[in-house]
């Protein structure tokens, strides 16, 4: 059987397989890729941000895992970035100035 994205041959588990007969794990086809992949479709919480709150300080957007918290060339924080954003509300938990809002998805 082959894999329809990467086109690597996969063989069925069972105990007769090792672990040189399986597909390597970790293989990254395309390098930085990972942007393609809209996470934020799985989300069930969203993050809000309440511009009129927000300081600038800037301790929500080292803390994003997925880098969803953009900041323009001046120093300045701007509205999430949806298509990757999963909604683990890291970020509304580090703001000091309950700046983010975090309200269920649709
Ligand atoms: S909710 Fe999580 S993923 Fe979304 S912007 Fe905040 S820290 Fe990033
Ligand atoms: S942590 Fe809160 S106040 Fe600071 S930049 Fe982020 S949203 Fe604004």
């Amino acid at each position: 059987m082959s894999c329809k994205s990467c086109n690597l041959e996969r063989k069925e588990l069972s105990p007769d397989v090792t672990w040189k007969d399986i597909t390597e794990g970790g293989t990254i086809a395309d390098a930085g890729n990972a942007v393609l992949i809209k996470t934020g479709e799985w989300r069930s919480k969203r993050p809000v941000w309440l511009k009129d709150k927000c300081k600038q300080c800037l301790l929500c957007f080292p803390v994003c895992p997925d880098s969803s918290i953009p900041v323009n060339s001046e120093g300045n924080r701007e509205d999430f970035d949806y298509d990757h954003c999963k909604g683990c509300g890291i970020c509304v938990k580090v703001c000091p100035f309950k700046a983010i809002d975090f309200v269920d998805e649709g």
